[in-house]
């Protein structure tokens, strides 16, 4: 049969994107890039070192002017374009509603303060036609305008609304028909399905939280199934723009994602993405540092894509409500001792309940000096990676159940400095089977509730008989003697990281004083290292490099350094002796 011109062309244009989709993630970032997330000035570019703009418009000449020499993503908003959408399609935008049990729309709970023409900000459906051109058309615009990637806001799409109970609009409720057919027949008749065709699952769920008063719509036995159908659905169509970019673009478009890694469930598409760029819980309220952002760092590690990470909208809020720049100091410091960055803190999207959507305006003269000593120092940065004493194994089904359960234990090992990485397995959601080098990381290996990991990845597991295994973190924190340990009178952070004859050790002065905003500055700490494991066995030099202070050389005996002065944060290279690189 012959194909009519336009389904032809539509077949080319598949297999095109195809083509352009790379196997792994773009090399979009280094180590020692400067990213912003908005817009904004020539010279404030040029003051903080810029390299990476991740969320900015829609090109235009002069924003690209402005951005000259920056790799530049623009963003694309799956929650956020309501009025945007209403004015592409004002006759029929309701066609493209999410809808609740109830059938009727629902509001973006974070935009519940904006309107648009009178109309609240509906949250729409990923999976429904109109929405889908609308995101279509918005990446090819973006991308003929001239944007180097696109940045997606709300990757999640729909799928974003399965804490509030949502979609329930016809097309999420078909599509589960195709989704359903796929599951084992002893799955389907453990729930009770004879006829996935004939299930909707709308009238099903209204049925059973109205035969018992406080049900949730979680707590029923299909949800599990209908959160995976959702979410393996926003990842195909995170795969469906990564490819319409590339075609557009005639050449593979990095995409990056607001992947709010500890929130749980946004590695779906990390295959879809090149990078994260993303909103990470730093606990400002608390007014302390937080070991948590580490645990993101480590995740995007997992799965090998680089994260330029923000803080909440409510923690910008309390650092705007307080005035605690000294609170983010520590949050660059800790990205970039992490191998990763915080996107600079320029002007800041905040959002309480109360005050809904304001924004924070960071004083640069805080903030640019320790971008700009990255860029100064890029080679101190630039192709490390972590130095891990121990691999902590979990599923993503393990992290996705109690993200705060696992953020607590790897904020012990932070806590004791035993620098870990993190090896993910996958599950029905995140297709990431662990690999035999995700297991070599490190000589020793922890596994956190085994009986989430596949058959697959047990098997992997049990294969690897030269690891060391501890029982739980705790007997591993008691055990592990680290590559890298601290004397210090307070808490100080470690974080240790190597590349072949060199090793970059990275202090930071952990001991937070909420009422001044600030670190007490330490002198005289003293750094023990196991230099064979570090992999500069026989060094006798080290160079310390602190933000506004001279670079300075200091002598390792015996494997001990003793650093100066410790104020924020600090970076001690060792080398190996010539003869050994
Ligand atoms: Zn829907």
């Amino acid at each position: 049969m012959n194909k009519s011109p336009q389904i032809w062309l539509c077949g080319l244009a598949l297999s095109l994107g195809a083509a352009f989709a790379a196997p792994g993630p773009l090399p979009v970032m280094n180590r020692s890039d400067v990213v912003f997330m908005y817009e904004t000035g020539r010279q404030t570019y040029e003051d903080y070192g810029a390299t990476v703009l991740a969320w900015g418009g829609k090109p235009t000449a002069k924003s690209l002017e402005q951005a000259r020499g920056l790799k530049f993503f623009g963003s694309v908003g799956m929650v956020t374009e309501f009025g945007r959408y209403y004015e592409r399609f004002p006759q029929t935008y309701e066609q493209g509603l999410c809808r609740g049990l109830d059938g009727r729309p629902y509001k973006v709970p974070w935009l519940t303060d904006l309107q648009h023409q009178g109309i609240p900000f509906w949250w729409c459906c990923t999976r429904q036609p109109l929405f889908r051109q609308y995101i279509s058309e918005r990446v090819v615009e973006t991308v003929k305008a001239g944007a180097d990637g696109v940045h997606i806001d709300d990757h999640l799409g729909t799928a974003g609304a399965l804490w509030t109970g949502g979609c329930f609009c016809d097309r999420c409720v078909e599509g589960f028909h195709d989704y359903l057919k796929t599951l084992p027949a002893s799955e389907l008749a453990r729930q009770g399905i004879q006829d996935p065709a004939g299930l909707n699952y709308r009238t099903v769920l209204q049925a059973w939280l109205a035969q018992k008063r406080g049900r949730k719509p979680q707590e029923h036995p299909l949800w599990s199934q209908w959160r995976i159908y959702q979410l393996q659905g926003a990842a195909r169509f995170m795969e469906e723009l990564r490819a319409l970019a590339a075609r557009t673009a005639g050449h593979a478009v990095p995409i990056g994602a607001n992947a709010g890694l500890l929130w749980g469930n946004h590695l779906n598409d990390f295959k879809a993405l090149d990078l994260f760029s993303a909103e990470i819980e730093h606990h400002a309220a608390e007014r302390r540092f937080s070991d948590a952002p580490l645990v993101a760092y480590r995740l995007a590690d997992a799965v090998g894509r680089p994260l330029a990470s923000t803080a909440s909208g409510w923690d910008w809020a309390c650092i705007k409500e307080h005035n605690l720049p000294g609170l983010v100091q520590g949050w660059i410091a800790l990205s970039y001792a992490a191998g990763h960055g915080l996107m600079v803190p320029n002007r800041q999207w905040c959002y309480t309940p109360e005050k809904g959507t304001h924004w924070y305006a960071g004083p640069k003269e805080k903030f640019a000096p320790l971008y700009q000593f990255v860029r100064q120092h890029r080679n101190l940065f630039d192709d490390y990676r972590n130095y891990a004493d121990l691999t902590v194994v979990f599923s993503s089904r393990t992290f996705d159940r109690n993200p705060p359960r696992i953020i607590a234990a790897c904020g012990e090992l932070a806590a004791a400095n035993v620098s870990y990485c993190i090896a993910l397995s996958g599950d029905e959601v995140v297709d990431h089977p662990l690999k035999a080098d995700d297991l070599r990381l490190s000589p020793r290996l922890v596994v956190i509730e085994p009986q989430d990991l596949s058959e697959a990845d047990r098997e992997l597991l049990r294969g690897e008989t030269n690891l060391q295994r501890y029982a739980s973190i705790k007997q591993a924190i008691a055990v592990i003697t680290p590559a890298a340990r601290v004397k210090a009178p307070a808490a100080v952070r470690v974080l240790p990281r190597v590349k072949p004859g060199s090793a970059i050790i990275h202090l930071a002065n952990w001991a937070y004083d909420a009422g001044h905003d600030s670190v007490p500055p330490l002198n005289n700490v003293r750094l023990d290292l196991d230099l064979e494991a570090l992999g500069v066995a026989g060094a006798t030099e080290a160079a310390w490099f602190s933000p506004g202070a001279q670079p300075l050389n200091l002598p390792v005996t015996n494997g001990s350094v003793t650093v100066p002065a410790l104020g924020l944060w600090t970076v001690v290279e060792i080398r190996a002796p010539r003869a050994e690189r």
